[in-house]
């Protein structure tokens, strides 16, 4: 079973051990994984790789965080799914995204929960759009 198959992720992580595991976990669930290692660099990769399906974005990353990649995306493609995958307690994380993401995944990341918290969100935009 490959709950996350067809899909492209865009992944966007300033820490290297976290990139590998995300990569690890979306590549097993059948997912094509682009990686930026911060916010800037991920928002070039957007730009680069229309086929993107969904972002995978920490918070706390150098040159642009979280949020600024959040508010680029919707400048961009209001359409794509986004998930924070953060270290911050979620209720603050909800504080700053509430209503422009789609989903939240606390670490230290859970492979199962991860991979089902994408999923919901790339069918939540998908049933959104039909
Ligand atoms: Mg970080």
């Amino acid at each position: 079973m490959q709950p996350l198959a067809d899909m492209t992720i865009l992944i966007a992580e300033d820490e290297r051990p976290v990139r590998m595991l995300l990569r690890v976990v979306l590549e097993a669930a059948g997912a094509r994984v682009i990686e930026g290692d911060d916010g800037a660099q991920a928002l070039r990769l957007f730009d680069l790789h229309p086929e993107v399906d969904l972002v995978c974005t920490d918070m706390n990353m150098p040159n642009l965080d979280g949020l600024g990649l959040i508010g680029a995306l919707e400048l961009r493609r209001r359409s794509v799914p986004i998930v924070v995958c953060s270290a911050l307690d979620l209720t603050d994380a909800e504080a700053g995204v509430a209503g422009r993401v789609d989903g939240l995944v606390q670490k230290p990341v859970h492979p199962g929960d991860l991979v089902r918290t994408v999923r919901a969100a790339a069918e939540r935009r998908s049933a959104a759009a039909s």
